[in-house]
C-alpha cells in the first residue's frame, strides 16, 4: 500500500524541552489508515497532525473497543535517530486487536509508515539529556452504530509527543501500595491487552492511592486477590535474596516489552531470573527475613522506576533503605545507554530511523 503524504503549511513553534512534560504536546504530522469489511485497510495517509472528524455513534464512545501502543524514538550522540524494539510493539498491538476483535495490522508497512513519519518529524525529536519522542500508534472502532455489535469500520492512527526526562532530577523512588480492594483484570478478560477500558477500570483506585501519597497501585489477581500482577502502567520485579522474581505472563498482565528487555539482559549478566506466581504474603515473609531487598517497576515511559516503600493494609516494607537499588540503577543505566545509542546493543533491539 502506498502512503499519500500531505505535509503542513504552517509549522508549529516548538515547545522547549524544559517545558515539554509528557503527552501535551504533538508534532506537526500524524499517520492514520482506515479499515473496513469491503476493503481491508486502506487510505494510508501522513497528513498535518490536527482534531479528526467522527460521528458521535461510533462505537468506541459507546463500548470502548479500542486499542494503542507506546514506544519511543531516540536521538543518538552520533546524530541518528532510532526506534527501540518496534516489531514488539506492532504484534502486541495485533494481540491486543484480536482480543478486542478488532482487525490485525501489516506489521512491515506499520514500521516503515513509522519510520517516514519520524522521519518527517525528525526535528522533533528533542536534544537534551533523558528527553525523548513518544510513539503512539491506537485503534479505534469508527462504525457509526449504537448496537453492541462488532465493528465493521476501524481508524488506525500514530501520533508523537516530544516528552522530558521521566525522572527530572535523576532516578527517583517511588511509593506504592497494594490495592486491597477494586481489581484491575481477571483471566480470560482483557488484563493482557493494552486497551483503554483497563485504565478507565483503574483511575477511581490510583485517585484514592494518590490521595493517601502513593503515585502508584500494585493490582492482585482478580480472583483470590492474593498473587501479585502489576503496577498500573509498569511490570513488577522484585529482589529476593539471589532469585529476582516477575509474576508469569497468565493472561491478566500485559506483557511489556521493558519487561521483557530486563529479563534478557538479567539472563545474559548471569542472575536467576524467575516467571512465576508470587503472593503478597510471600513478599511479606521474605521481607522479615530480611531476603525481600529490592522491587522495582519497568515500562516504556519510566524504564525502571526503583519503589523506596511498599504498603500492604497496616504493613510497610522499606527497600533499599528508600533509595534506588543497586540492580535498580544497573538496569536504568544499561537500558537507557542501549535506547539513547551510548552503548553497544548486542541484543540488535534498536532500529535506524535516519
Ligand atoms: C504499557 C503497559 C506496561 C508496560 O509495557 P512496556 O511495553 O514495557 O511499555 C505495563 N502494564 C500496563 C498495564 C501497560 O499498559
Amino acid at each position: 500500500m502506498e502512503i499519500k503524504i500531505q505535509l503542513t503549511d504552517c509549522p508549529k513553534q516548538k515547545t522547549k524541552d524544559s517545558e515539554l512534560g509528557f503527552g501535551k504536546v504533538f508534532t506537526d504530522h500524524m499517520f492514520t489508515m482506515d479499515w473496513d469489511k469491503e476493503n481491508g485497510w486502506h487510505d494510508a495517509q501522513i497528513i498535518p497532525f490536527g482534531d479528526i472528524s467522527l460521528s458521535p455513534a461510533c462505537n468506541v464512545f459507546h463500548y470502548s473497543q479500542e486499542t494503542f501502543e507506546g514506544l519511543k524514538a531516540y536521538r543518538t550522540p552520533d546524530g541518528h535517530i532510532q526506534l527501540f524494539r518496534p516489531e514488539e510493539n506492532f504484534k502486541r498491538l495485533n494481540n491486543s486487536n484480536k482480543r478486542l476483535a478488532m482487525p490485525e495490522v501489516d506489521i512491515d508497512f506499520c514500521i516503515e509508515a513509522l519510520k517516514k513519519l519520524v522521519e518527517i518529524d525528525q526535528e522533533w525529536v528533542p536534544y537534551s539529556e533523558g528527553h525523548s519522542l513518544y510513539v503512539r500508534p491506537f485503534c479505534i472502532a469508527t462504525e457509526p452504530n449504537l448496537g453492541a455489535h462488532n465493528t465493521s469500520m476501524v481508524k488506525f492512527l500514530i501520533i508523537l509527543s516530544p516528552v522530558g526526562a521521566y525522572y527530572a532530577s535523576g532516578l527517583n523512588p517511588v511509593n506504592i501500595y497494594v490495592e486491597p480492594r477494586y481489581v484491575r483484570a481477571v483471566r480470560g478478560g482483557t488484563g493482557f491487552a493494552k486497551t483503554g477500558g483497563n485504565y478507565a477500570a483503574s483511575m477511581l483506585a490510583q485517585e484514592e492511592a494518590a490521595a493517601q501519597g502513593f503515585s502508584q497501585v500494585l493490582w492482585l489477581d482478580g480472583v483470590e486477590q492474593k498473587y501479585i500482577e502489576e503496577v498500573g502502567a509498569m511490570n513488577v520485579f522484585f529482589v529476593l535474596g539471589d532469585e529476582v522474581v516477575t509474576p508469569e505472563l497468565r493472561g491478566s498482565i500485559l506483557p511489556g516489552i521493558t519487561r521483557k528487555s530486563v529479563i534478557e539482559i538479567l539472563k545474559h549478566w548471569g542472575y536467576k531470573v524467575s516467571e512465576r506466581r508470587i503472593t503478597v504474603d510471600e513478599l511479606m515473609e521474605a521481607y522479615k527475613e530480611g531476603k525481600f531487598t529490592e522491587m522495582f517497576g519497568s515500562g516504556t515511559a519510566a524504564v525502571i522506576s526503583p519503589v523506596g516503600l511498599l504498603r500492604y493494609k497496616d504493613y510497610d516494607m522499606t527497600l533499599s533503605d528508600g533509595k534506588i537499588g543497586e540492580l535498580s540503577q544497573k538496569l536504568y543505566d544499561a537500558l537507557t545507554a542501549i535506547q539513547w545509542g551510548k552503548a553497544e546493543d548486542p541484543f540488535g533491539w534498536t532500529v535506524k530511523v535516519c
